[in-house]
């Protein structure tokens, strides 16, 4: 597999010089198999240069779009995806929907024409929605893929993709699960938190096992431990957690993932050479970088 990264930027799109080497845009992922088939995961605002590359390219896209959640900066982008205005083009959309709202209602609500020129309806490629819930798992081409409800929220799943004996995981939205915090937070979903309350010992245990063995884990890393204690309940990790997940999953190489938009390019190289100096330090095994703009990871 060959990951290509377009958009790695948490929560909102951040251009400007002190962002230029990890990249402004949000979250998008470009997933080729070895026979190129495509999936892509997340519609951040990095899918519109993807868009724009498959188009140059000439590049007819029948492809699979996952989405981790429908918060902003993972469906921004998709209204700005060219290729979907496109007729003879075809993308089949996974992702969670709620009681009161569908997958094709939540995608298709920030296309209402209060908020943009042209409605779902008037794209050309054809749409394929697949509302997904955490259980079971999914052939996707030859891939095996699996979801897990994390710890961000509402409805938000990491994915955990497997082919031809090589595992990605991607968790890009995910906070620690603690137990007294997550009895005093509202904004979570009480199934969800039902998930991690019925784990004994550390809750967290089922995200390490869903990443377990994984060749490459991209995970949340929004935050430094300082900047964490104000914001627990926001949904998102510290990049010690990052760290202990990868090491309690025995994973092969980390990539800190969705970027505080207020970390500059090198408040994030500062934030890396403490994960590598952690790392060295406590004995882990894996490899640790920053997922950036433009990088390509063979899996
Ligand atoms: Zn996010």
């Amino acid at each position: 597999m060959k990951l290509t990264v377009w958009g790695v930027r948490g929560s909102v799109p951040t251009p400007g010089k002190h962002t230029v080497r990890y990249g402004g845009n949000t979250p998008c992922l470009e997933l080729r198999l070895d026979d190129d088939s495509l999936i892509i995961l997340d519609a951040g605002t990095g899918i519109r240069n993807f868009g724009d590359h498959l188009i140059n390219n000439g590049e007819s896209v029948h492809a699979y779009l996952l989405v981790t959640h429908p918060h902003w900066d993972h469906i921004q982008g998709f209204p700005f995806f060219k290729p979907a205005f496109i007729s003879g083009n075809e993308l089949t959309i996974f992702g969670t929907e709620r009681p009161e709202k569908s997958l094709s209602e939540i995608i298709s609500e920030q296309m209402n024409r209060i908020y943009f020129p042209v409605q779902l309806h008037e794209l050309k490629a054809k749409l394929n929605f697949k509302p997904i819930k955490e259980e079971g798992e999914m052939k996707i081409y030859g891939c095996t893929v699996k979801t897990l409800y994390v710890n961000h929220p509402g409805f938000t799943v990491g994915y955990r993709i497997e082919y031809n004996g090589k595992t990605l995981v991607y968790i890009s939205d995910n906070e620690p699960y603690d137990r007294e915090a997550a009895a005093s937070l509202s904004n979570f979903e009480a199934a969800v938190k039902a998930k991690f309350d019925s784990k004994k010992g550390d809750p967290n245990q089922r995200v390490f096992d869903f990443c377990t063995g994984a060749d490459v884990l991209l995970h949340d890393a929004t935050y430094t431990p300082e900047e964490y204690i104000d914001r627990v309940g926001w949904g998102h990790s510290h990049y010690l957690f990052t760290l202990r997940v990868a090491a309690q999953a025995d994973v092969k190489r980390l990539y800190l993932f969705h970027h505080d938009p207020n970390h500059s390019d090198d408040k994030v190289d500062e934030i890396l050479k403490k994960c590598k100096k952690e790392v060295k330090t406590r004995g882990y095994k894996f490899d640790c970088e920053a997922a950036a703009e433009g990088g390509v990871v063979t899996i």
